[in-house]
């Protein structure tokens, strides 16, 4: 049957490799969403990237943060001179930004 256009056969072979190659694809995309969706895995990545930003805020600008021991990586805010961790996105005192 595939050798029926003579001498186009080797490019039919080609074009079937290509096709099955595409579709071993769409099936490990389909997979793989399947296996995200039942594990939920983009709902915990997505919570754990909220926990995480939680964090970081918290980490800037809660006062009861300011337990800590000075560092030559600490930095002075510009606004009240306080000392804040090099973490510290936002100053510990009075908030202003780094
Ligand atoms: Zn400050």
């Amino acid at each position: 049957m595939y050798r029926s256009y003579g001498s186009s056969g080797s490019g039919e072979i080609v074009g079937i490799i290509i096709t099955v190659i595409i579709v071993l694809v769409g099936i490990f995309f389909a997979c793989r969403e399947l296996m995200c969706w039942y594990y939920k895995i983009n709902k915990i990545i997505s919570l754990m990237e909220e926990q995480n930003n939680l964090l970081k805020h918290q980490m800037g600008i809660s006062p009861t943060s300011a337990v800590h021991i000075p560092s030559a990586d600490d930095w002075v805010c510009p606004k009240c001179k306080n000392n804040n961790r090099k973490t510290a996105l936002f100053c510990n005192n009075c908030g202003e930004k780094k």
